[in-house]
């Protein structure tokens, strides 16, 4: 966990302590995946609830209040994300058991005599029920809380749950100021790699990173890459692909593609990953690359469904193979 709050995200939070006599008790805290959202929420969490009031652009780190916040213990700070399942595995959405839970504490007084802070994270996968019994607590918020839903995926919120929350849009970073951090974080990392895999997002790149996952990026687009030349079965490069979570293998075939349409756009060579793509690109035409980046817009959808991971990989890869047929 990085305690601090990423630079570029300074702007934003001088807005908010701007106003922050005027606070609402609810925030929507949105923007793309891996740019530190979750790190804004707790930031301004941490601050609401700090107990030495002389300095108000940032918590002290040295109060009661600011080292149990630290340590994980304040005992009004709730953090209510995607549960780990017996299995081990993530839940696919938060429960209604979970909200209705933090409802009941909502309700009690404050044990430390400022706010009650809840921050949920991944906001939008909270289940029809779990979103409709929140929504009585945004209408009849209890007047010392403040509730600050996070999300990169703003539109899949019930619209009365958006409409209740005042919204804040996180930028992310310049690619300079994201490949800075990352070289500071992981100084041995190829991070222009990194961030190609991420859209540029640097905390996704990060985790990327640890996780040894660009390892399985890189072999999915080696394999996209030997089927565009005609060396690569699809459904090999499916199987082979299949042991990575399918929302991000969605997300890095979507982050492919949109480079390949920018390469045949502009007629420039540009990297996507470590191989050069300039010559696949040219070899698709425009129209079938576009209609191939609508496919794989409708399987993000799909891909937190419990849609079966292989069928979907499978026929996405002979989509991208049925794009290079004709010409090679
Ligand atoms: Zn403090």
């Amino acid at each position: 966990m990085y305690e601090f709050i990423p630079q570029w995200h300074q702007q934003a939070l001088h807005e908010l302590i701007e106003r922050r006599a005027r606070l609402p008790h609810a925030l929507l805290v949105n923007g793309q995946a891996g740019i530190g959202k979750y790190l804004f929420a707790r930031y301004v969490t941490q601050l609401v609830l700090c107990q030495d009031d002389t300095d108000n652009n940032q918590p002290c780190r040295q109060c009661h209040a600011c080292h149990l916040f630290e340590a994980g213990t304040h005992p009004d700070f709730y953090n209510i994300e995607l549960q780990i399942n017996d299995s081990g595995t993530v839940a696919k959405e938060i429960k209604v058991d979970q909200i209705r839970q933090l409802i009941g504490s909502l309700s009690q007084t404050s044990q430390l005599g400022k706010q009650k802070v809840a921050v949920i994270n991944s906001a939008e996968r909270m289940n029809r029920n779990a979103a409709n019994s929140l929504l009585k607590t945004l209408e009849e918020p209890s007047g010392d809380s403040l509730l600050i839903l996070v999300t990169a995926h703003s539109w899949r919120l019930l619209p009365t749950v958006r409409s209740r929350c005042q919204q804040i849009a996180l930028s992310p970073p310049s690619w300079q100021q994201a490949k800075m951090w990352l070289q500071g974080q992981h100084p041995g990392a190829d991070a222009d790699n990194l961030l190609h895999a991420t859209n540029g997002a640097p905390l996704a790149a990060a985790t990327l990173f640890t996780t040894d996952g660009i390892s399985q990026r890189d072999d999915l687009l080696a394999g996209m890459y030997a089927i565009a030349e005609g060396k690569m079965d699809p459904l090999r490069v499916a199987q082979k692909s299949a042991e990575a979570e399918l929302p991000q293998l969605v997300a890095w075939i979507t982050a492919c593609v949109q480079q390949l349409i920018s390469i045949n756009i502009s007629g420039k060579h540009e990297a996507v990953g470590k191989l050069d793509w300039s010559v696949v690109a040219k070899r698709s035409e425009l129209k079938n690359l576009f209609a191939f980046y609508d496919k794989m817009l409708q399987a993000a959808q799909q891909a937190h469904s419990n849609i079966n991971c292989q069928m979907l990989l499978e026929s996405v890869m002979l989509d991208w193979s049925r794009l290079f047929n004709k010409t090679r």
